[in-house]
């Protein structure tokens, strides 16, 4: 057992970290004044001038296979990455990557879909929330009805996540009604990929947050036989698989994020002072950092498991369920704490705290609620699938 990094991993947080500060934390005022006018964060074209920067430094596809000219850098890289990356609200992401399911596709679905994704030319999106199925996979009502060669599709999708801005999205649609209702959802439905131009339409959710997701809607959209991803009936597993990618990688970004929180609380501290001595100087405010500070340290290394788990290909579920779920409620209580400490100065737009407070809400919900998370964590262990320790 090691509990260290090795010289590999630190060279790699490092150069990540140079990164962030270097191109990504100078951008934040810009960003937060964009935002302020109701603009996109930053415009596309820094997006891509950011990518190719970060193609440079050596991060291009971290989570892509090699044979699709990926980084491959394996989870652990990946978890330090992420935290280092979640330092700034900048909404920076690495060029180079696809959607983990698009490599179910046969060759033609890599050529036309994946390739693309992976080199930038096209944005996907992944849809199975509807607005009656959300914790509720198995609910969903959108159907997909064979005629011919081809599959019509009827239905809405809510709360889709780059649905405003893809090229195609990865629906989960019911194929098979008497199997969807016997398996209980688990089978009987089927995943397609469905381009912009087949028909279906976006309209943007306002959040509280600061980038919207959309609702997707599917009026008889005629879909090829050939654009089915994986196997027909089969969709469901895929649609887990894409949910459970992102699980830890939240509490990751909680993490980076709630790290570069703690710090901004810190420094304050040390400066403001009130009643002739700086606030650092009062247990009420050293209990706060000190909470935090252990707070995060338990995160991180729930996060690490989670990675570690899968680098050694073994199943990391129910350590992803714990590392979002710590990770995501940890990141709430330090952004409390942290705009506590900063007191009304905290609460203003002059500061990112009260963004990163939005944002950090949103944890809780999203990739499986803390509910879910709990359901899962507690079935695994009622049921004897996990033991207790290590
Ligand atoms: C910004 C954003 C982006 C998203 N991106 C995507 C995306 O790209 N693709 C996609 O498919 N979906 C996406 N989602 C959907 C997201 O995964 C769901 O919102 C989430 O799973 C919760 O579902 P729901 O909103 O329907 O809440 P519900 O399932 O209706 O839950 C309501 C409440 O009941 C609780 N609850 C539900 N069931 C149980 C239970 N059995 N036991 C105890 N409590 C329970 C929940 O925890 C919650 O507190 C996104 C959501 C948001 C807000």
């Amino acid at each position: 057992m090691h509990l260290r990094l090795t010289d590999e991993q630190k060279m790699v947080q490092q150069t990540i970290r140079k990164f962030v500060e270097k191109e990504l934390m100078p951008l934040e005022n810009e960003v937060l004044r964009r935002e302020r006018e109701g603009k996109p964060s930053l415009p596309e074209g820094k997006l891509q001038e950011l990518r190719l920067k970060a193609k440079e430094a050596g991060f291009w596809g971290i989570n892509t296979p090699e044979e699709y000219g990926g980084a491959d850098l394996g989870q652990m890289m990946m978890a330090l990455v992420y935290m280092e990356v979640s330092k700034t609200f900048v909404p920076f992401t690495f060029g180079g990557s696809a959607d983990n399911i698009l490599y179910y596709g046969n060759e033609e679905q890599k050529k036309k879909y994946l390739l693309p994704t992976i080199n930038g030319e096209k944005k996907s999106c992944f849809a199975m929330t509807e607005p009656g199925a959300g914790s509720d996979t198995t609910n969903i009502k959108m159907t997909a009805v064979k005629d011919g060669n081809e599959w019509v599709l009827n239905g809405e999708k809510t709360f889709i996540t780059g649905g405003n801005e893809a090229d195609f999205v990865m629906a989960i649609a019911i194929t098979d009604k008497e199997l969807h209702q016997k398996t209980r959802g688990r089978e009987g439905v089927t995943c397609f990929i469905v381009d912009r131009d087949m028909g279906w339409k976006s309209e943007f959710i306002h959040t509280m947050g600061e980038w919207g997701p959309a609702g997707l809607v599917f009026d008889n959209v005629r879909v090829p036989e050939e654009n089915i991803l994986g196997e027909l009936h089969k969709g469901y597993n895929l649609g887990l698989e894409w949910i459970g990618f992102a699980r830890w990688v939240v509490g990751a970004r909680a993490v980076g994020t709630a790290e570069r929180l703690l710090q901004m609380a810190i420094d304050y501290a040390k400066e403001r002072e009130t009643f002739g001595k700086p606030i650092a100087e009062r247990q009420a405010i050293q209990w706060m950092i000190a909470d935090s500070a252990v707070d995060i340290e338990a995160a991180r290394w729930l996060v690490l498991n989670a990675a570690w788990t899968l680098d050694q290909g073994e199943d990391n579920r129910h350590y992803a369920s714990m590392a979002k779920l710590y990770g995501a409620n940890m990141g709430n209580r330090v952004v409390d704490k942290v705009m506590q400490i900063h007191g009304g100065m905290g609460y203003t737009r002059e500061l990112p705290i009260e963004r990163w407070y939005r944002e950090a809400r949103l944890w809780r919900i999203y990739d499986g609620t803390d509910e879910i998370q709990r359901l899962i964590i507690s079935r695994n262990l009622l049921k004897g699938h996990v033991k207790l320790g290590i």
